[in-house]
């Protein structure tokens, strides 16, 4: 028997419905032992997720208003799955210790944790599989960062006590022995960590969508599904805005070798996406790009000055300025007497005109131009790799589509040809390219 690790997004589990739906997925495949769940998520268009009236009352603690309505509304939703699926369980007393808690206005994060907590004790009920709490097994530092290998062993050395289990997504423990989260979104990770720790053979992530698409659909109309992707495309697309998955969700599958699949709970019948590092072995021979991915508001300024290329620590004092302010910079893209330095619009927004003032008075340019509303778009896939033309395709098609192409970089890995547009220009490059490359 193999030991697949299934985790369930906040949409999978947000009602009665939904939980039943997951059920079927589970018991429709024995391997299905390791099961991971986010905390109740919307059920409809303007309902609230469970994390969020978490914090909700966190806040009201914090200003010393009632909070307890905020905190009913919740035990509410939780009881009306139990009964609506006629659970046998017994909330009052897990609902009584949070409530004593919540009186000693504890963290955000042991607020937030509770949706987790709450729903994988239901979950493990409904299934019939055993309860097993993160708290304590996975464990950050005193920064709140994960600690890895004390992590994996810890789990590992609990699971191996259970056949099957269910455990709650987002958080761990501090060395102070108190809740930690993740950033939001962070059940992804814990599944991740879950599938690492048993050894895997693939980590199933159950969500609202089947899987990963080529491009963004509210651009492309009915864009192609990507069947497989290897961790380093989905790095560059995730980085550019395609976002499904925690991104720190894969580190800890990727390291163990376990492949990560992208499931639709509502169409369970789809294959969804497999992120591999073996591409190959699903049978993708003949595709150029895997995915078109982008985002707006990037600003570049360019620097000019005579003999740049032969004064040495010119891109030194760049990156120190920017170092001084706090402010990552995108790409770097550089000619022979100039470089330009692309960053977020937001990473410097309110700071632009002191940066400027320090590249004037610490580089002495010859000349400094600022060009904002500028978008990024990357054009991924390990296909194009030493394939000729692939270049010139996606540049005829930005000319025919009558887009200025404002700047270019490509990576030595020539799985990544990133372009910079005008913002206006942004939404009909995408769909050039996605036309010359997939609609052909
Ligand atoms: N419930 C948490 C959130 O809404 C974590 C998660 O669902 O992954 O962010």
């Amino acid at each position: 028997m193999g030991i697949k690790v299934a985790k369930f997004g906040g949409s999978s589990v947000a009602d009665g419905i939904q939980l039943t739906k997951t059920k079927n997925i589970i018991n429709a495949d024995p391997d299905r032992r390791y099961i991971v769940v986010s905390a109740p998520g919307k059920r409809f268009e303007g309902d609230n997720k469970i994390t969020d009236l978490l914090y909700l009352c966190k806040t009201h603690l914090e200003h010393n208003l009632p909070y307890d309505q905020i905190f009913q509304v919740v035990a509410d939703r939780f009881m009306a799955v139990e009964i609506n699926l006629g659970i046998d369980l017994d909330f009052s007393p897990y609902f009584d210790k949070i409530r004593e808690n919540l009186k000693k206005n504890p963290s955000a994060d042991y607020i937030a944790s509770r949706g987790e907590y709450l729903n994988a004790i239901l979950v493990a009920a409904f299934l019939g599989y055993d309860f097993v709490d993160t708290e304590g097994l996975i464990r950050f530092d005193a920064k709140g960062k994960l600690l890895a290998e004390e992590t994996n062993e810890a789990l590992k050395a609990e699971l191996e006590k259970h056949e099957r289990a269910v455990l709650p997504g987002f958080y761990g423990t501090g060395p102070d022995g108190k809740i930690r989260t993740f950033s939001r979104g962070g059940s992804d990770i814990t599944g991740s960590l879950v599938a690492r720790a048993v050894g895997a053979d693939v980590y199933e992530n159950w969500t609202d969508v089947s899987g990963f698409l080529m491009a963004d659909p509210r651009i492309v109309k009915n864009p192609k599904q990507i069947d497989v992707i290897s961790y380093k495309e989905l790095r560059e697309l995730s980085y550019m805005g395609a976002s499904v998955l925690h991104e720190d969700a894969i580190f800890p599958a990727r390291m163990a070798n376990v492949p990560i699949n992208i499931r639709n709970t509502n169409h369970p019948e789809d294959p969804g996406t497999m992120i591999t590092d073996d591409v190959a072995r699903y049978g993708i021979k003949d595709r150029v790009i895997t995915g078109i991915a982008g985002s707006k508001d990037f600003v570049v300024v360019a620097l000019y000055k005579n003999m740049m290329s032969s004064e040495r620590g010119f891109v030194r004092r760049i990156l120190g300025i920017l170092d001084d302010y706090d402010i990552n910079f995108e790409h770097l893209p550089s000619g022979i007497d100039t470089v330009s330095v692309v960053m977020s619009g937001a990473s410097i927004e309110g700071r632009l005109d002191e940066v400027l003032e320090e590249f004037r008075s610490r580089l002495r340019p010859d000349s400094i131009d600022v060009i904002e509303e500028i978008s990024l778009i990357a054009t991924v896939g390990h296909g194009m790799d030493r394939r000729p033309g692939t270049s010139a395709k996606l540049f005829q098609a930005l000319a025919d589509a009558q887009v200025n192409v404002r700047m270019i970089d490509q990576g030595s890995s020539e799985m990544n040809i990133i372009v910079g547009v005008e913002n206006k220009d942004f939404e009909k490059a995408i769909r050039a390219i996605y036309n010359a490359f997939v609609e052909e």
